[in-house]
């Protein structure tokens, strides 16, 4: 899975969850964020990216 604003390849954990948020598209699809850019970028920027 990759960050849908940097691209890059999100991080799992040892128990292989996902380092990073979910965020729902207006079709209410998961999509997901790292955590550099969720401490970037609020939630109303991270949704105008998707
Ligand atoms: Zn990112």
């Amino acid at each position: 899975m990759n960050c849908v604003v940097c691209k890059t390849k999100i991080q799992e954990t040892f128990l292989r969850k996902p380092i990073g948020t979910y965020v729902k598209d207006e079709k209410g699809k998961k999509k997901i964020v790292c955590n550099s850019c969720q401490s970037k970028l609020t939630i109303e920027e991270i949704k105008k990216k998707l």
